[in-house]
């Protein structure tokens, strides 16, 4: 009799069990919508041709780093989110440690807060990432909810945002997706993050970004980083959660960086110090490869550019698909309003379907997504786009 007798099947993963179920499916017509990752017009997994230049030049030392990575690359990630002429870097104030990609930077931000905040409370947007309730729920954290969607219009529910927000207690801990929303693809205007902004600062709510689409929503990575520039300009404090996941197509090498912008360098010190007692029981140190192939990048200026370039036409080929699948559902007269599915940004489309029209879609058209309805428009083509606007026209009629 084993001892491990009594453990129960857990579930797959909301997400990642969709590419299981997918795996599993022998059809040639089959097609995964369902993880968020980059795919080309083939329907093949993308290698930036920058990484290819950057492997080459890039460190051959298999060293331990130290606890908080590799110093250039903290440095280079900084700038890249908050701006080569940030005041908060110039002035010391920011500390910055490379942790395994957006999950890990959102969880070790977590696990110091959870010990060093004084309030534990934090407020996720109502739908977010399915993994930001546990993340923040293990660290110690308890998690509450903000409006955020609104199904009707299929956009942002502005007032309730402000609402709940405005009721939440003083000091809790807001975490905001610094672009391209996570399932939604809605995101506050400009002017609407101005609002929120000033709402949070008057009540002394600590903002969590989490950035792992910085380049994807728009195409431009300073466009991209825009709200949480806008909360480092008023001098006041905030985490970031950085993924090179997704803009430079590092998935699976688990690359990202935590920063937390304080008041003074010697808070942010502090701060650091604190962060390496998180991090040294949890994993000790992260690993080299994938971050010194991206501070080669970010350190190279014609490198750099070519990335830019590259990730431009990533974000392009997206939108078209946006475009694509729009035309095609209107083509057929689908019953509804599609106007979602143009007006929404970044990688995911919140298509309004319900799980039962999912799950007609796996069966008769096999075509995998999440049973909320999201749709990765990066993994369209312009070849797929008309059997997904059948299955669609289809699970409606
Ligand atoms: N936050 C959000 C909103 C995401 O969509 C993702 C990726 N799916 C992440 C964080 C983190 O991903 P990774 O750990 O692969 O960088």
């Amino acid at each position: 009799n084993s001892v491990f007798g009594h453990v129960v099947r857990a579930p797959e993963d909301a997400i990642l069990g969709v590419t299981v179920a997918y795996n599993k499916d022998p059809s040639p017509v089959k097609l995964n919508l369902g993880v968020g990752a980059y795919r080309t017009e083939e329907g093949k997994p993308l290698v930036l041709t920058v990484l290819q230049f950057a492997l080459i030049c890039s460190s051959r030392v298999k060293e331990y780093l130290p606890i908080v990575g590799l110093a250039d690359f903290n440095k280079l990630s900084a700038k890249l989110i908050f701006g080569a002429d940030s005041p908060a870097i110039r002035e010391n104030r920011v500390t910055t440690v490379q942790c395994l990609s957006g999950t890990g930077s959102l969880r070790v931000g977590a696990e110091f807060l959870a010990k060093h905040y004084h309030q534990r409370t934090i407020y996720i947007p109502q739908p977010t990432w399915g993994n930001h309730v546990k993340i923040f729920t293990l660290a110690g954290l308890s998690v509450k909810t903000y409006s955020y969607y609104d199904p009707a219009t299929r956009g942002l529910n502005f007032q309730g945002l402000l609402e709940d927000l405005g009721s939440a207690p003083s000091g809790a801990i807001v975490l905001l997706h610094a672009c391209a929303h996570n399932p939604t693809g809605v995101d506050p205007t400009l002017q609407q993050w101005e609002q929120i902004r000033q709402l949070m600062r008057s009540k002394g709510l600590l903002p969590f970004f989490d950035s792992a689409y910085q380049g994807f929503a728009s195409g431009s990575l300073d466009a991209d980083a825009q709200s949480v520039r806008m909360f480092v300009a008023d001098g006041g404090e905030c985490l970031a959660a950085q993924s090179y996941a997704k803009n430079m197509g590092l998935y699976g090498e688990r690359v990202g960086a935590l920063s937390i912008v304080c008041k003074t360098a010697d808070v942010a010190g502090r701060v650091e110090s604190q962060l390496k007692l998180v991090i040294r029981p949890m994993y000790s140190n992260p690993p080299i490869h994938g971050a010194s192939i991206v501070a080669t990048i970010l350190k190279d200026r014609n490198m750099f550019n070519e990335w830019t370039i590259e990730l431009k036409a990533m974000a392009d080929r997206i939108i078209s698909m946006r475009q694509q699948l729009f035309d095609a559902l209107c083509a057929r007269g689908t019953p509804g309003d599609w106007s979602h599915i143009v007006k929404q940004i970044g990688m995911f489309t919140f298509t309004g379907l319900n799980s039962q029209q999912v799950t007609f879609m796996t069966k008769e058209y096999h075509i995998y997504l999440t049973s909320d309805g999201r749709i990765s428009m990066a993994g369209l083509s312009s070849k797929t786009v008309p059997h997904l606007a059948d299955a669609i026209h289809a699970a409606v009629t």
